[in-house]
């Protein structure tokens, strides 16, 4: 079986995946794991595989060690390069600024490319290049593959990716709209293609990525046309812990009124804020039990994310003009019944109708929830990035 691996590395961690490019999205990796807490003093490796989970803890003192470890630890359990038959690597990167719309073939030029992002990503981008760094170094026989998050975004029109800010100061510090998710996005988006039986061309469409970051698309003729997330992934939609769109002012009150530094008001956003920052939780299940239990904080929380959702969706409507499909995708939007119903519910004058018995539907593969009747298709389709991003890798590596 040639498998590709994936590799997704954060400041702290690296996610890697050994990935079927056949397989469905709803099929577990050949084999999955993590290395978490580089450069600290406990270190941890985990690895899924053939229903089994294994892990090691050890210092790890940086990305390279991490993994190697890895390696080690999926070599040992006979899933690692000295059995796999690993043809390529998939890096997700995450910011591929105005210069990547398509994945690439990495090579030293391509590296220096993403390190000059690094200001637009000062998170993620040194995190990416050092998996890329790594991973070449242990892997330096088959072909490493970027694909960028933002790629699929770069085709959006000035009117949707520019913000009205004087224009030389925006275009001095890259100050425009990029969007995150794309792999996501497109991956979906090719999906409804297939189950309505038409061309991408064809169509225009809403695609909504609900997960713990959360963003919508408006795509038409399988070309995006505009996003909810913006020049970083904190704008948009109300998320599990990041705040989505709010008044700009609000930073310069909370700086100058009440004393918080710029690093604060960075972390409220991000991390304290969305549903957990309303209700404590970020997992669309506990916040369901809450809920349940008649808990107005929860009830709140939810509603304004719901009000959030439809906003764009609305506003995404009149965007596209003519809508063919609405898809919900990611961990809230393929198996929460009820947010996907309140998302659309009384929108029968715009030709949208869920049938609630198609939606209670278990999360088992690309579905319609709509009525048989319903102008507008409504699906569900689980997303699965690593996947698309090791059918990028095994694509550009042949
Ligand atoms: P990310 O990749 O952004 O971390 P996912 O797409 O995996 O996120 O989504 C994770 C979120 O999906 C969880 O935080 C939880 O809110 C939600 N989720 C997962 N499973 C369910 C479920 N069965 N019902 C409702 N929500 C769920």
């Amino acid at each position: 079986m040639s498998l590709v691996l994936v590799l997704n590395s954060g400041s702290s961690s690296i996610k890697f995946q050994l990935v079927d490019p056949t397989q469905h999205a709803t099929d577990d990796p050949f084999a999955s794991g993590l290395v978490e807490q580089i450069g600290e003093p406990k270190g941890k490796v985990t690895l899924k595989h053939a229903g089994e989970k294994h892990e090691v803890e050890a210092p790890i003192a940086d990305h390279s060690a991490g993994l190697a470890l890895a390696f080690e630890l999926m070599n040992e359990h006979g899933c690692g390069p000295a059995d796999a038959d690993i043809v390529a690597v998939g890096h997700r990167v995450v910011h591929g600024g105005i210069l990547f719309s398509a994945p690439q073939v990495i090579t030293d030029e391509i590296v220096d490319m993403v390190r000059d992002l690094i200001p637009l990503a000062p998170l993620h981008n040194p995190a990416n290049i050092d998996g890329i760094e790594v991973a070449r170094a242990i892997l330096p026989d088959v072909p490493h593959v970027a694909v960028f998050d933002t790629g699929f975004f770069h085709s959006m029109p000035p009117a949707a990716a520019l913000y009205a800010i004087e224009a030389e100061t925006a275009a001095a510090n890259g100050v425009r709209r990029y969007g995150f998710h794309g792999t996501s996005h497109e991956y979906v988006s090719k999906k409804v293609a297939e189950l309505l039986d038409l061309p991408a061309e064809a169509i225009n469409q809403i695609t909504l990525h609900l997960g713990n970051g959360a963003s919508c698309a408006a795509i038409r003729g399988g070309q995006a046309i505009d996003t909810s997330m913006g020049m970083t992934p904190l704008a948009g939609l109300v998320m599990g812990t990041r705040s989505g769109d709010i008044d700009p002012g609000i930073i310069f009150h909370l700086y100058r009124s009440a004393g918080m530094s710029i690093d604060e008001i960075d972390q409220l956003l991000n991390k304290r804020s969305g549903v957990k920052g309303l209700s404590g939780v970020n997992d669309f299940r506990e916040l369901r039990k809450m809920i349940d239990n008649e808990d107005q904080d929860a009830w709140l929380a939810y509603n304004i994310y719901i009000h959030q959702l439809r906003r764009y969706i609305g506003s995404y409507m009149i965007a596209l003009g003519r809508v063919n499909a609405i898809t919900f995708t990611a961990g809230v939007g393929e198996n929460d019944v009820d947010v996907r119903a309140d998302a659309l519910a009384h929108l029968e004058g715009f030709g949208i109708k869920i049938d609630p018995e198609r939606n209670a539907l278990p999360n088992t593969g690309p579905r319609e929830i709509s009525t048989d009747d319903s102008a507008i298709k409504v699906f569900v389709v689980p997303t699965n990035e690593e996947l698309a991003i090791a059918r990028y890798a095994k694509e550009l590596a042949e």
